[in-house]
């Protein structure tokens, strides 16, 4: 076989960059994947969220190119945050507003250090909020919810002592 085809990202241990994926990240893919399967997020709820924000960043309200892949569904409350992937916790962020509101906590305050003027950021709020409202669960729904996700979590546990004992057995065979 060619040396090609064994050719991957992972570089070599005197750079010390790491590989493209790493056991860390299969991991949070792991739960990622189960959360997906009970708390979905369509390519019909992207479209929705698009046409909702008329092509514009709901935090600084920039004008996003569907097409230039700019466009990110971000987590009004983050996944850190137990916030769900369902759509009425999802907006259109631009690439920048996306990447620093991982950093921030709560949405509103985010909104604040965005540009515009205190009148912009006020309607800004009050368009993700009237959103929000149009897309909101039922009580029962969120607890089912937050319930399967729990269930998620403690299955991902599982997943992830059976991958991390692989990893460990196909280590010593290096
Ligand atoms: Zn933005």
């Amino acid at each position: 076989m060619s040396k090609k085809l064994f050719k991957t990202k992972t570089t070599s241990k005197k750079s010390g960059k790491k590989s493209s994926k790493t056991p860390s990240q299969a991991r949070n893919d792991i739960l990622t994947c189960l959360n997906e399967i009970i708390d979905p997020f369509t390519d019909k709820d992207k479209d929705t969220v698009w046409a909702h924000f008329d092509s514009h960043c709901a935090y600084c309200d920039d004008f996003i190119e569907r097409k230039s892949r700019n466009g990110h569904m971000d987590h009004l409350i983050s996944k850190k945050d137990n916030g769900l992937n369902h759509i009425s916790n999802r907006v259109l962020a631009c690439n920048i507003c996306n990447g620093d509101h991982k950093r921030d906590s709560a949405w509103e305050d985010f909104i604040l250090t965005r540009k515009g003027n205190s009148k912009d950021h006020k309607e800004r709020i009050s368009k993700i909020k009237g959103w929000v409202s149009t897309q909101t669960l039922t009580d029962e729904e969120v607890n089912k919810l937050k319930s399967l996700r729990s269930k998620a979590s403690e299955l991902s546990k599982d997943v992830i002592s059976v991958l991390d004992k692989k990893i460990e057995e196909l280590r010593k065979l290096k």
